[in-house]
């Protein structure tokens, strides 16, 4: 049996590509199907247009050239059904230990054993934390779900990446007073083309606040204390939107063995032609494959990786099967 863990796109993928090749397997998930995408916000659209995070040659209809995330959550629901895929939701993969040829899964639910393991489990579960006091108070979200509850309200945005720049215009538009916490001296280059103009103007022209070069000292039920370069700076403060950015769960790729690169990202080691990692048998596919790079891999660029696993296993199979 092969178990991949995480049934996001990529996990999904990799399902489909083992199945058309006739090797079983058995896709194992923590929450719903797809669960990063049912946990972007609300009215989120993606980037890509939506031929190019299509599965399993199914295609994705949507109503613009960029699908929602509602049109994705339809998508790729309709594409397991169509496989008739074997996805064990809302079970978390707790611990993995190598046994005899293989693996022993344990999860939340069950113990398997696996002689191969698919580990696809993104990097969306676990945020990166601020370290700051107040940070585990209620107010304080790292992810975003949509405006209305924080209309007319002070929120603290704190970051300049892709996310953060939505959440503040999102909020702006909902009338919410928005202030931009930023780390560096202006909003990140990588922020969408179509999007930056936005951004810039509503902050030159004064709608949506933004302090640069400054960090989050504190955050207090009713305030937030700043590091500005011109001092220390108490600012009015209902909610914070945390958009500091995720990382992958290192804990259970280090269970599993997987040694890591000596960079800056973190990155997990794996062949990139086979996206095997040092373990034998352990196979790494989407955006897991980028450590703390989270903007390396996409759906778009990393689909090639289903079909990699797939046809080195299929072929693994195939050459067991002649033994
Ligand atoms: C807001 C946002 C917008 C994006 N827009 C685009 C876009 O337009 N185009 C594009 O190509 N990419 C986009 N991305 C990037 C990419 O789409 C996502 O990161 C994508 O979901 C990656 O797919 P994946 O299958 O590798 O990982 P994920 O979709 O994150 O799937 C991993 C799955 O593993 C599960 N999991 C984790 N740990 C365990 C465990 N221990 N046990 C069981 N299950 C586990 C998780 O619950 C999750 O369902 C976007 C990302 C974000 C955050």
């Amino acid at each position: 049996m092969i178990i991949i863990i995480g049934a996001g796109p990529i996990g999904l993928a990799s399902a489909i590509e083992l199945k058309q090749r006739n090797v079983d397997c058995m896709v194992i998930e923590k929450g719903c199907l797809v669960n990063s995408i049912f946990n972007y916000p609300t009215n989120m659209t993606f980037f890509s247009t939506s031929d190019k995070i299509e599965i399993g040659g199914i295609p994705f209809i949507s109503h613009g050239p960029k699908p929602t995330r509602r049109e994705a959550l339809e998508y790729y629901r309709r594409v397991y059904e169509h496989y008739k895929l074997d996805v064990r939701v809302y079970e978390a993969v707790q611990q993995i230990e190598p046994a005899g040829s293989g693996f022993t899964v344990t999860t939340s639910k069950d113990v398997y054993h696996a002689h191969k393991l698919i580990l696809a489990t993104g990097f969306f579960d676990i945020p990166h934390r601020m370290d700051v006091p107040g940070e585990d108070l209620p107010k304080v979200k790292h992810y975003f779900d949509e405006p209305h509850p924080y209309s007319g309200l002070s929120v603290l945005v704190v970051g300049a990446g892709n996310s953060a720049v939505d959440v503040a215009l999102e909020c702006y538009r909902c009338g919410c007073d928005v202030t931009m916490v930023v780390r560096d001296a202006e909003i990140r280059k990588s922020v969408k083309y179509w999007v930056r103009p936005d951004i810039e103007n509503r902050i030159r022209e004064g709608s949506i606040h933004a302090h640069f070069n400054t960090r989050v000292v504190e955050i207090r039920d009713h305030d937030v204390v700043l590091a500005t370069p011109e001092g220390e700076k108490v600012l009015k403060n209902d909610f914070v939107f945390a958009m500091t950015g995720y990382e992958p769960n290192y804990k259970l790729l280090e269970m599993a063995g997987v040694a890591f690169n000596d960079d800056e990202f973190r990155t997990p080691v794996f062949d990139s032609n086979t996206q095997m990692s040092n373990v034998d048998g352990i196979y790494l596919a989407g955006v897991v494959c980028g450590g703390l790079h989270t903007g390396k891999w996409f759906i778009e660029n990393s689909i090639t990786h289903a079909t990699r696993i797939a046809d080195h296993i299929a072929e693994a199979e195939k050459v067991s099967e002649q033994d």
